[in-house]
């Protein structure tokens, strides 16, 4: 049930109340078409034998053994053996032998016992001893197999992502994607969420990437861009009354695309009124462990919360992966000021320790350091401790630092015989970013990113601005509408570099297993102080009501407090189900260059087209 009865309110000036119909329930029985299947290919068993049955599917294997013939069937659910015996029907069998790999047929026949049963196949009881035959198409040869382990590169499933959803993995998780799509409607209509569709034909809202846009043929050489987010509208939406509000919606960002990013995602976007950014937390824990329950069984414990100073102080991150410790120890105290000159003009000194991994040798501690001094991570080198099981010491830095000093060094790690400490120095961020990379690196390869282990962290406390060095001034670190924590307001104005960086919103992100899993804030919902904030990032009050003249119009006709979040719906998929991608929960997704290698896309259009649009090009030649 959606609404439980709740009466929802639709703002007008009469206050009239509009009650909104409960919808039925829907049965999930399969109903099949009889003329195809009585049944699927997933689901015959031993109570089945005798019946007579139809079942339609694809080709998946063929088996010719002289007199018999034996063929794969599959369907979305499962696979079926089919046995065709030459003795019982010769031209049967000859038809038989002649199917290749995914044609697709509909057969008649009778449910009997295997002999040689199957414990691996859920129909590994059974098999059909076919009595009539229909081709209800043929197929070419697929380009790649149609398997679990396929031998068809990127590209390739790419090109023909039709045949790749046959797969069952790919099957599998886009099957996922829609229960987990499903269990979100149905706990946020339950929690008297609505959903409301917003516009995907918009003006451009700057949420730190490009817009992809969208030329007018009706108001020539304007365009509109497709949203990054519906964040603005949601806003007015809360504006309008509509005090819980969610959607599953696509988003449009025109980035480069960085590994395991596509222009257009999907999001849970969803913002409440008058709610404070505690009631937020609460209600999206509520709605994460019940999507992590009805979809995959787990239950998860109360997720803890970290501020933003202490992630990247313990972690380097402002999302950490919490399924491991290797917490930072900052040395400074104790690494300056003895003369080793790497650590003396450092701004931080600071280090991790491994443990069990005193055992590296020389080679793989060498194989690491050149790891972190890859320009991807761009560390000048890597100082190690080694505290050997026996008791011994070996250090990078032993002719700086007596063994006594090392130890005591140790200590602060908590680090055991056996142990390894790897110490980073450098400027500060860079330096955790950096360590951030290592302590990830060694997580992966000491295999302690369990599978099946599920770590939530609500981040909190966010910096409301960040220092852009390519543009040379300050950005919103969340979106330009995030507002300030109370107590940071008056410091708002003072100009000062500082102070800017230190001001904090009332911003948080979900991370789970290190995957910034939901995002969000408390709003701005007054005009002076949404103009205020302008103002810091750069804006000129005539650019500020140029772009968001409307929202800060629409925040001067009783505007309620309010806030929200988003999910990253392809994410959320990849990491309940353990999977670094979420390309693969995508039915069809772009390549890494952006292009839609199936349709072939982006492309030109034609002269006409864009005569129509007034649009002239006049392309460099690259
Ligand atoms: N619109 C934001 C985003 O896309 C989420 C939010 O603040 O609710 O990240």
């Amino acid at each position: 049930m959606y609404f439980k009865g709740e009466s929802l309110f639709l703002r007008s000036s009469c206050q009239k109340e509009y009650k909104i119909p409960t919808p039925k329930r829907i049965t999930s029985r399969i109903k099949l078409n009889k003329m195809y299947r009585s049944h699927t290919c997933g689901e015959l068993r031993m109570q089945h034998v005798g019946q007579e049955i139809t079942i339609s599917g694809w080709v998946q294997a063929s088996r010719d053994f002289g007199g018999m013939t034996f063929i794969d069937l599959r369907d979305r659910y499962g696979i079926t053996q089919l046995v065709f015996d030459m003795e019982d029907d010769d031209a049967l069998c000859t038809q038989a032998r002649k199917l290749g790999r995914e044609f697709v047929v509909r057969v008649k026949g009778l449910v009997r016992e295997r002999t040689n049963k199957n414990p691996n196949r859920a129909t590994g009881d059974i098999e059909i001893e076919v009595k009539e035959m229909d081709v209800l198409n043929a197929s070419k040869v697929p380009p790649f197999t149609i398997e679990e382990d396929t031998d068809g590169g990127d590209d390739l499933r790419m090109k023909y992502r039709y045949l790749d959803l046959r797969r069952g993995p790919v099957q599998a998780n886009i099957i996922f994607r829609s229960k987990l799509a499903l269990a979100t409607r149905s706990y946020l209509g339950g929690q008297g969420f609505i959903e409301v569709e917003t516009p995907f034909l918009i003006k451009s809202t700057p949420e730190g990437a490009r817009d992809f846009v969208v030329p007018s043929r009706m108001n020539g050489g304007q365009f509109y861009a497709l949203p990054q987010s519906p964040q603005t509208f949601k806003q007015l939406l809360m504006v309008s009354g509509f005090d819980k509000y969610f959607q599953i919606v696509k988003c449009f960002r025109d980035e480069d695309l960085r590994a395991d990013r596509q222009p257009e995602f999907t999001q849970i976007d969803c913002e409440m009124s008058f709610v404070t950014q505690e009631q937020i937390l609460q209600t999206f824990e509520g709605l994460t462990k019940n999507l992590f329950k009805e979809t995959i069984g787990v239950e998860l414990p109360d997720f803890p919360r970290m501020n933003y100073d202490e992630a990247m102080r313990r972690f380097g991150s402002d999302k950490p992966d919490m399924r491991f410790g290797m917490e930072f120890v900052e040395l400074n105290d104790v690494a300056q000021g003895k003369n080793f000159v790497v650590f003396d003009k450092a701004e931080l000194v600071v280090g991790i320790c491994a443990e069990g991994q005193a055992g590296m040798t020389r080679k793989q501690v060498d194989g690491l350091t050149d790891w972190v001094k890859r320009p991807q991570i761009g560390a000048k080198g890597l100082v190690y401790i080694k505290f050997n099981e026996d008791g011994s010491l070996k250090s990078s830095i032993g002719k700086f630092f007596s063994e006594d000093e090392l130890r005591a060094w140790g200590e602060r790690f908590g680090a055991k015989p056996g142990d390894m400490v790897f110490i980073l120095a450098g400027e500060t961020d860079k330096t955790r970013k950096q360590l951030n990379e290592l302590r990830l690196e060694l997580g992966r390869r000491l295999g302690l990113m369990k599978e099946g282990d599920f770590k939530p962290l609500w981040v909190v406390d966010f910096p409301l601005l960040e220092w852009d060095e390519d543009s040379n001034r300050f950005h919103a670190m969340h979106h330009p509408f995030t507002s300030p924590k109370k107590e940071d307001v008056e410091r708002m104005l003072t100009g000062d570099h500082e102070t800017m960086k230190s001001l904090r919103a009332d911003a948080y992100d979900l991370v789970i297993n290190g995957s910034e899993i939901g995002g969000g804030s408390i709003r701005i919902h007054d005009r002076a102080l949404q103009a205020r904030n302008f103002k810091l990032l750069g804006f000129t009050p005539e650019e500020a009501e140029e772009q968001f003249g409307f929202l800060m119009g629409a925040f001067e006709y009783g505007a309620p407090p309010h806030g929200g979040i988003a999910f990253g719906f392809d994410r959320l998929c990849a990491v309940m189900n353990g999977q670094a991608s979420i390309r693969d929960f995508i039915a069809f997704p772009k390549n890494n260059q952006g292009r839609d290698m199936m349709i072939d896309a982006p492309a030109a259009v034609d002269g006409a087209q864009l005569e129509e649009l007034q649009i002239k090009l006049d392309l460099k030649e690259s």
